[in-house]
């Protein structure tokens, strides 16, 4: 049988849903059987084609960030939110109380960084942009929120979709123990 062909990317993010996801531990050994990893962290590979499921952590917080996200939708079957900063736009909407110069001189100009305390001006810096929930920009088909999300509710969600059903998790598995 063909393996689920999966794609994953973190956008404004710490990083812990993806450490969760391999909190899974030897239930990792199980779906090794039927998902392959394409474009994700994990591979380190940087550019997604088709597959049939993509899963996104991370808040969409600048211009880059949505760029990632319209890509990743754009060339998946299935998309699942990850985590809270991806289901509702986590502890970065705190950000949104602030302008984005004040947020930029805080980055760049502090006292541990500062070379004189300039905000860089390259082109290649991403624009700020509110920071929002997936669900704000693109389609999102399923949820597996929590900061981070239980390692169990990860498994409960891909077991659902590789059983062909959208997952709606129950309460009980959201809790952390
Ligand atoms: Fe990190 Fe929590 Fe956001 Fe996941 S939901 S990226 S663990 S802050």
């Amino acid at each position: 049988m063909a393996k689920v062909k999966v794609q994953t990317a973190w956008l404004d993010s710490c990083a812990g849903c993806h450490m969760s996801m391999l909190d899974l531990d030897e239930a990792l050994i199980g779906l090794a059987e039927k998902l392959e990893f394409g474009s994700s962290p994990i591979t380190d590979i940087k550019h997604f084609s088709p597959c049939d499921l993509g899963i996104i952590e991370g808040s969409i917080s600048n211009e880059h960030d949505e760029e990632v996200a319209k890509d990743l939708r754009a060339n998946c079957k299935i998309l699942l939110a990850l985590g809270d900063c991806a289901c509702f736009g986590g502890i970065n909407t705190m950000r949104n109380l602030f302008s984005d110069q004040d947020i930029l001189s805080r980055y760049y100009a502090t006292e541990s960084t500062s070379k004189g305390g300039a905000v860089p001006t390259s082109p290649e810096l991403p624009k700020l942009t509110k920071v929002r929930p997936l669900n704000q920009v693109i389609k999102v088909d399923c949820y597996v929120p929590g900061c981070p999300p239980k390692a169990g509710a990860i498994l409960y969600a891909l077991t659902e979709l590789l059983e062909g059903r959208i997952p709606v998790l129950p309460g009980e598995i959201m809790r952390f123990d």
